[in-house]
């Protein structure tokens, strides 16, 4: 490995322990568990030896928002974690090592063509983009071919910016309603992006409706318990979300740099 190598991966296992502590202190500050909220690291910016250098520390959940990076990134982290998992059957378990998880998981987000969606589904555990009913019958489809059951979030265009992805706040609680008739699709939650600021503050009207959408649709029972995950936060904003009640929060620039 080059110097520079080196460099990058103390980088990335530094930032990923100074986002991890204020997760925590928000967290506390918030009344609520750490253990509660979940970080998906965003890998548009990272390296392979970046993403490595994370699974190292034993994280798990990562994801990309472009069909063909996502399957570029897996293939390139399933070569590593072949080598690990063969590896680790000739060597004695060492208990002074940090236990590298033998899977990761994958998060889509990001807008999703209807034509990606055999291609991804396979690959993740969760899409976080279901933002229309055409989208959520394609995914449907394929899953049922596949014979599973597949995790969605709905994507909530909370701010009503023209442009934007996500179904607009209104019409939130009709389309969960109706995804949640899909027997192969689970609504496990909503996603939201809150408005681009350089001030944090302004996001807190965003958050705080899709906090209240939130409970709402929860209110109707949908996907019986299992409608558990607001995904929302990211590196400029997520100390903010966590107040709101964001479990999931998607992390990119805070762990790789500006890529
Ligand atoms: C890029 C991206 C993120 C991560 O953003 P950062 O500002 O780098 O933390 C989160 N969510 C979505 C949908 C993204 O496209």
């Amino acid at each position: 490995m080059s110097s520079t190598r080196i460099a990058a991966t103390a980088d990335v296992k530094d930032a990923y322990r100074r986002v991890m502590d204020r997760v925590a202190q928000a967290a506390t500050r918030a009344g609520r568990h750490p253990d509660s909220i979940h970080i998906v690291a965003v890998t548009k910016t990272a390296s392979p030896d970046q993403i490595r250098a994370l699974v190292e520390m034993g994280h798990v959940d990562f994801g990309e928002n472009r069909a063909q990076h996502l399957s570029q990134r897996v293939a390139q982290l399933e070569e590593f974690l072949s080598r690990r998992r063969a590896l680790r059957r000739v060597t004695a378990t060492n208990p002074d090592q940090p236990s590298i998880p033998s899977e990761v998981r994958w998060h889509m987000f990001g807008h999703l063509q209807r034509n990606k969606v055999k291609q991804v589904v396979p690959l993740v555990k969760l899409i976080h983009s279901v933002d229309s009913l055409r989208l959520a019958e394609e995914v449907h489809g394929v899953a049922t071919r596949m014979d599973r059951v597949v995790d969605v979030l709905l994507q909530v265009n909370v701010s009503g910016e023209a442009g934007k992805s996500g179904v607009l706040a209104p019409a939130a609680i009709h389309l969960a309603e109706q995804i949640d008739t899909m027997m192969h699709l689970r609504l496990r939650g909503l996603m939201a992006m809150a408005p681009m600021t350089n001030d944090p503050e302004e996001t807190r009207p965003a958050f705080s409706r899709m906090a209240e959408i939130f409970e709402e649709i929860d209110k109707e029972g949908i996907s019986d318990g299992h409608f558990n995950v607001l995904s929302m936060g990211m590196t400029n904003d997520f100390e903010v979300a966590i107040e709101y009640g964001a479990n999931v929060l998607r992390i990119g620039r805070g762990l790789f740099g500006e890529g």
